[in-house]
């Protein structure tokens, strides 16, 4: 979960930028998804949901 790099470590192409997105799924902790990279790397992270964010 911690230390995602900003870029492909083999590559180095930016992932915030996929090359293209495989697929994502809702789940209770979030959003999972998959995207693979211009060097054929698939990553997968989840965004979690915001659900008790103090917000005042
Ligand atoms: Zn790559």
């Amino acid at each position: 979960m911690t230390g995602s790099p900003p870029q492909c470590p083999q590559c180095g192409w930016p992932t915030t930028q996929p090359f293209q997105t495989l697929s994502t799924h809702r789940t209770s902790e979030g959003t999972v998804t998959y995207t693979r990279c211009v060097c054929g790397a698939v990553r997968m992270w989840l965004t979690p949901t915001a659900q008790h964010l103090p917000l005042r």
